[in-house]
């Protein structure tokens, strides 16, 4: 293997490796969404069933509106200290293993395997398990449990449809294929529960989010002729409303959906750093703005992180994204 570029792994080497190894920590990325999340819950219900042992490593806290998925209470930022040296760690979702966060353990390239479905992930594990085509990767885990053949039952496919559901945006994004819908046909016939996933990821809404959005929208700016809207979310703004930072998650769809809107920004400065929302609605590539700045994502939804004030960020986040066509 010294000396070879990584490659994608197909889904029979991945499962030949699952079914060597008796030990699985499923690892999410750093502020979950329910596509990192139900991916691994699903994947690892599934190894369950097989008899292996399997344990969740997320370094922050399950958002309350995830807290609805099967073996959400198991996932913890505490490792058991008795796991096996040839345990495998499988990264969901994330382009790059520093996605998981600080506060997991050191893993070797041996021990690491990579399910995702990110434009440039950096092939990271020893075997990478990458479908750029698919919506979720959810769905990338869907190709592995078909190869497994285990029974995907009603807990398995509610995690597998939260993660199209989470990605698809409730089925609205350009990523929605045929293939997409198609699938999530087949996990609701396998008892998929998609009125729960609505209500939890999409209609509920505390009071204090609503009104947090209402200051949002107070410190909107468009720029670029009304192409680019951004609008930042500070701490002051949480404690005037009483919302936390959970509460800002869908906010920068808000400010993509004003009309005539191409491109939009939300800058989270909460407790020194800057967090940024990126959103496109397809004709800028936000992936390759995010990438400029250390950040990263999808096409039309990326992220990244800067520091400094809130002017400094929105200087390099506009010359990011000129710099990619605004
Ligand atoms: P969000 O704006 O919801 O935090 O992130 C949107 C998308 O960009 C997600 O797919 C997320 O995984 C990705 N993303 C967000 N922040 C980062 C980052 O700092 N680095 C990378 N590589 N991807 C990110
Ligand atoms: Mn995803």
């Amino acid at each position: 293997m010294i000396g070879s570029s990584p490659r994608i792994s197909s889904a029979q080497e991945v499962v030949a490796e699952l079914r060597r190894r008796k030990a699985f920590v499923m690892v999410s990325h750093v502020k979950p969404d329910g596509d990192t999340l139900g991916a691994g819950l699903a994947l690892g219900l599934a190894l369950k069933r097989m008899g292996k042992r399997v344990a969740y490593f997320q370094q922050d806290a399950v958002p309350r509106n995830l807290r609805f998925l099967p073996e959400s209470e198991l996932v913890a930022r505490q490792l058991p200290p008795d796991l096996p040296g040839d345990t495998l760690y499988v990264f969901c979702d994330m382009s790059d293993w520093r996605r998981a966060g600080e506060f997991l353990p050191p893993v070797e390239r041996e021990n690491m395997l990579d399910i995702d479905h990110h434009l440039g992930n950096s092939l990271f594990g020893k075997l990478n398990f990458v479908l750029e085509s698919e919506c979720s990767t959810g769905s990338v885990v869907m190709h592995l449990l078909r190869e497994l053949r285990v029974p995907i039952d009603r807990r398995i496919s509610t995690c597998i449809l939260a993660t199209i559901m989470t990605d698809t945006g409730g089925f609205m994004h350009s990523n929605t294929t045929p293939e997409a819908l198609e699938l999530a046909a087949e996990l609701m016939r396998l008892g998929a529960d998609k009125e729960e996933i609505t209500e939890e990821i999409f209609l509920r809404r505390r009071v204090a989010a609503v009104r947090l959005l209402g200051r949002v929208i107070d410190v909107m700016r468009f720029e670029h002729g009304g192409r680019y809207c951004y609008a930042y979310v500070d701490d002051a703004m949480l404690a005037q409303t009483g919302a936390d930072s959970e509460d800002t998650e869908d906010v920068v769809n808000t400010l993509l959906g004003q009309d005539g809107v191409d491109v939009a920004a939300l800058f989270k400065a909460f407790d020194g750093e800057i967090r940024v929302s990126l959103r496109s609605s397809g004709r800028l590539n936000v992936q390759a703005a995010a990438q400029r700045l250390g950040g990263g994502g999808h096409f039309r939804a990326s992220g990244l992180t800067c520091h400094g004030s809130l002017e400094e960020a929105f200087t390099a986040v506009k010359a990011a994204l000129v710099a990619e066509g605004l």
